[in-house]
């Protein structure tokens, strides 16, 4: 056992212990961010001096007998978190050597708790991917196998933590970019529900279905991530001021009398085999652990994809518009007149699925479509989360696949978005319904390519969330193995 093998929970204890120093523990994992980054791409910034400097702040803590959960450890946080001081790309090269003057919420707690930030991750430009291939510093790839994506937008947070470059990460998701990328790369991921954390200085995409998460080795860690980051900030309206539970406490492996559901639409044709089988058994594992397992049904879900396309497309065209080379970032420079220098800008610095997107969402927007998309959009979203609080009246939690087939290959699905688009029927329904979900390890194809684990809770029921999964987890095997790198 090396020590970036060890989980966040492990490390504590051996920091608190003063086996070893957070100095130590953040060269160790500079060093191997150094080794093992120019073949995975999953950094685009890597913080060396400031994080030497953070340690030994953290231990300065440590001797001080003042240590939190996450004092000293090494975290790494998706390029689209701002980071006073450090830049924040959003990997778009019209960001490119933007420097945000302030943290976002969800880093400010973490450094709160002097948590060691190693570098900002890789992901798909402003988070609009599921392969992490549309970003402009290139495609981070899988541990597992470099020729696979390590899925997306949040591709770097998962595969830095599967390549145990950083003991855990931020990422976020607006339509499963936790999730995805945690099921492709074998670790474990978490959506909250919308509101739960602080949207705060996280450059925006769709705001109405962003969400902050962590990306884990385990359950228990993924539990210690949440508590850090988790409730009410004044600086966002949109999150909520309600109690927040004590995750780990309540990881105590009963799941006496619990009720989880399949939803019968979540399994029909397009479900690769191998994912197929690997949620069937974990569905066993479920009973056998004293679950009951019940059919249920989510009727709306063939709606979800379009309707998600267009709310998320819509707002992203707003959300964008502040990029114009006059407040942030790239400028055009030699160019006519204030019009053709917003235009250039903008053709310069946005990729092109992110046009793509600009474009799609301002037609859906335009006065005379308005109604038949927007709006159509928004009215099926509101049947979408009443068939989760339906399904929810009569279970605690839903079982399905993180996505139709593990991890593809970098370039097979880049050239057709609409096959892109498709592979995220699964986690979409749960932004829309805004509730909370995440993804955990449960298996691999006959290929050894990894298979998620999907569990949807109820809104603001992490702690029942997390006790589910930690109890799968403990009674098996699979987060476990680790990516040969
Ligand atoms: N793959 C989805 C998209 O491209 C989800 C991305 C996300 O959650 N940020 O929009």
């Amino acid at each position: 056992m090396t020590v970036y093998d060890l989980t966040l929970a492990e490390l504590r204890a051996k920091l608190d212990k003063r086996e070893i120093s957070a100095v130590e523990v953040t060269k160790t994992y500079l060093d191997r961010i150094a080794a093992t980054n120019p073949a995975l791409n999953t950094f685009i910034t890597i913080c060396n001096e400031t994080a030497l400097a953070e340690a030994q702040a953290a231990d300065q803590a440590i001797a001080a007998g003042k240590a939190q959960a996450l004092t000293g450890l090494p975290i790494a946080a998706k390029d689209i978190f701002n980071t006073a001081g450090l830049r924040t790309t959003c990997a778009s090269r019209i960001l490119d050597n933007y420097v945000s003057p302030y943290d976002a919420t969800a880093i400010a707690r973490i450094k709160e708790q002097k948590a060691v930030i190693v570098g900002k991750l890789n992901m798909d430009e402003f988070a609009m991917g599921s392969s992490n291939e549309n970003s402009a510093f290139g495609p981070a790839r899988n541990p597992w196998n470099q020729d696979l994506v390590p899925g997306g937008s949040s591709g770097g947070s998962a595969a830095s933590v599967a390549a145990r470059q950083a003991v855990a990460s931020l990422g976020t998701d607006t339509g499963g970019s936790i999730r995805q990328p945690a099921a492709h790369c074998s670790v474990v991921g978490l959506k909250p529900t919308y509101g739960r954390v602080s949207r705060y200085g996280v450059i925006a995409y769709a705001s109405s279905l962003d969400q902050v998460g962590p990306v884990t080795r385990d359950v228990r860690d993924c539990a210690l991530m949440l508590q850090a980051i988790a409730g009410y900030d004044p600086a966002d309206s949109t999150s909520v001021n309600t109690p927040v539970a004590d995750y780990q406490s309540n990881l105590t492996g009963d799941l006496k009398g619990l009720k989880i559901g399949l939803p019968k639409e979540y399994f029909v044709e397009g479900l690769d085999d191998d994912v197929r089988k690997a949620v069937e058994l974990a569905a066993d594992k479920y009973r056998e652990l004293g679950a009951e397992i019940i059919e249920v049904s989510l009727p709306h879900t063939s709606y979800a994809v379009a309707c998600y396309y267009l709310i998320a497309t819509a707002e992203a065209s707003s959300n964008l518009a502040r990029y114009d080379g006059v407040r942030y970032g790239l400028r055009a420079e030699n160019t006519e007149n204030l019009v053709d220098m917003y235009m250039q800008t903008r053709a310069a610095g946005f990729g092109s699925e992110v046009k793509r997107r600009i474009m799609l969402g301002t037609y859906a927007l335009s006065s005379g479509y308005y109604d038949a998309y927007y709006l159509k959009a928004q009215k099926v979203r509101t049947l979408i989360r009443q068939d989760f609080l339906n399904a929810f009246e009569s279970v605690d939690a839903l079982l399905t696949p993180v996505a139709p087939t593990p991890a593809f290959a970098l370039g097979e699905k880049v050239n057709d978005p609409l096959q892109m688009y498709l592979s995220d029927i699964y986690t979409i329904p749960v932004n829309l319904a805004g509730t909370c979900a995440m993804s955990l390890p449960c298996g691999f194809s006959t290929d050894e390519r990894p298979i998620g684990l999907q569990l949807i809770g109820k809104p603001f029921d992490e702690a029942t969330l997390l006790r589910t999964a930690h109890a799968y987890e403990q009674a098996t095997d699979w987060h476990k193995k680790q990516a040969n790198i």
